[in-house]
């Protein structure tokens, strides 16, 4: 079904059951980083059966070699259900996410995600709510004091898989990121943050 292909279910706002109301959606600021086009090729590896299920095997696999993983590489991971990710997450024991949902989520999810933020005033919210976060900011914004700077952005010898400090709810830091990404996609998040402050 037409309505299915994610890069046409984001350009006309059908995508709420990936994204939830992320407001970096294509389909309100068109700003999300996510190139749609390998999503595009998953979904359709999947319609034509070829798209490989997670199985024990993998699951096997994971508990021996502990690989990193991401919750989610395009969408929100709290749209999938907790139960779902929890073996998986497990089995790894190396994780990084990020959720823009943490107002309405389940609070179970703080101790795998970061709370996707883009303001102070929300950062501070989602910390007063046992959140650790995750900030996207301007090029030249300053980092607040319980913030650092994300590793890989610091030294890009660094990567998530090795850092892995976006882990959700523990002793670390708050995490703040400079805005990257294609030019026209940072200049619509720039437009948004300069709309939310005023
Ligand atoms: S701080 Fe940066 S490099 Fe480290 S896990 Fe977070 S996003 Fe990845």
């Amino acid at each position: 079904m037409l309505s299915h292909i994610p890069t046409y279910a984001a350009k006309y706002g059908l995508d709420n059951s990936i994204c939830g109301d992320c407001p970096l959606k294509l389909s309100e600021t068109g700003s999300c980083y996510v190139n749609l086009l390998t999503p595009n090729n998953i979904y359709h590896s999947y319609l034509t059966g070829n798209y490989p299920r997670f199985s024990e095997k993998e699951l096997a696999l994971l508990q021996h070699y502990h690989y990193p993983i991401r919750l989610g590489s395009y969408g929100d991971p709290t749209v999938v259900p907790l139960e779902v990710w929890e073996p998986i997450v497990l089995a790894s024991g190396k994780y990084t996410g990020y959720t823009h949902n943490w107002r309405d989520t389940n609070s179970l999810w703080k101790q795998y995600l970061m709370a996707s933020v883009h303001s102070i005033p929300e950062a501070k919210q989602a910390q007063s709510q046992g959140w650790r976060t995750f900030r996207i900011i301007a090029p030249d914004a300053p980092l607040s004091d319980n913030e650092i700077l994300c590793r890989h952005t610091e030294d890009d010898r660094n990567n998530c898989s090795t850092c892995l400090l976006c882990d959700g709810k523990s002793s670390k830091p708050n995490i703040a990121d400079k805005v990257h990404g294609l030019n026209w996609k940072v200049s619509n998040f720039l437009k948004y943050l300069e709309s939310k402050s005023n």
